[in-house]
């Protein structure tokens, strides 16, 4: 019996958007009007390229980074969550599915000692470059209507799950963390014996909601959570099945 936790990052793992929250470094804490009206639906990490390239150029660089990006406050409970599953990885595979970027995760959760939690993390590749700016690209390329041109989460899933059954790997349930829009889409993936878990109140929960009004339901089950210790109880349960 195994289990595929499966986490988006920003507003999940941890309270905030790390892309937001880096704005933080920025000279005055905040970016000049016309950069931030430049984003263009759907080429989010073009418009962090953007970002990068304004920090580097006011002078920011990698240490003062990755001290404010290791700032950021985990979601209520997530930290027990993530050390339970630490203990209990004979149970469950991790993984993390993210619109952010390497460089942040990476930071976030080695400066929280929870590296060694996650079996992988997919998100956007991002490196400092010889001057000392950081840049970031597109995670893959899809066909994917629904989503943002760098990243469909429902692929990743889907390669993910392929990869493990070669292995030798099928999980018997998995189960879906996440609180945002392009959540949506490897959500409406899951099977009947699968579990979405949005974030209380968020777009992904709302998006859901209105599914079910409209007749046109996920098919897995859904449990909708306000704090880590929450969804730590349900892994309970199902280990003790
Ligand atoms: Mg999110
Ligand atoms: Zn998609």
């Amino acid at each position: 019996m195994k289990f595929l936790l499966v986490f988006d990052f920003d507003c999940t793992v941890i309270d905030e958007n790390s892309d937001t929250w880096i704005v933080k470094c920025a000279p005055e804490e905040k970016l000049p009007n016309k950069l931030r009206n430049s984003y263009q639906n759907g080429h989010w990490t073009e418009y962090m390229s953007r970002v990068f390239r304004y920090l580097g150029d006011s002078g920011v660089r990698e240490d003062e980074m990755k001290r404010t990006m290791t700032t950021i406050p985990f979601t209520t409970g997530m930290r027990d969550l993530l050390d339970f599953i630490g203990k209990n990885k004979d149970f469950f595979d991790c993984i993390i599915i993210s619109d952010s970027n390497t460089v942040f995760i990476d930071w976030i959760l080695k400066a929280a000692n929870f590296h060694e939690v996650l079996d992988e993390v997919f998100t956007n590749p991002a490196t400092f470059s010889g001057a000392g700016y950081l840049t970031v690209q597109n995670f893959h390329t899809h066909h994917c209507a629904k989503c943002p041109k760098n990243l469909c989460k429902r692929k990743v899933l889907e390669e993910f799950v392929d990869k493990k059954l070669q292995q030798g790997v099928k999980y018997t349930k998995i189960i879906y963390v996440g609180d945002g829009g392009n959540d949506l889409c490897p959500v409406t993936s899951l099977k009947k014996d699968d579990i979405a878990m949005p974030r209380q109140g968020y777009t992904l929960q709302k998006m859901i909601s209105q599914m079910s009004e409209d007749l046109d339901p996920v098919q897995s089950s859904v449990l909708v959570w306000s704090s880590g210790i929450e969804i730590l109880s349900h892994l309970k349960l199902l280990i003790k099945e």
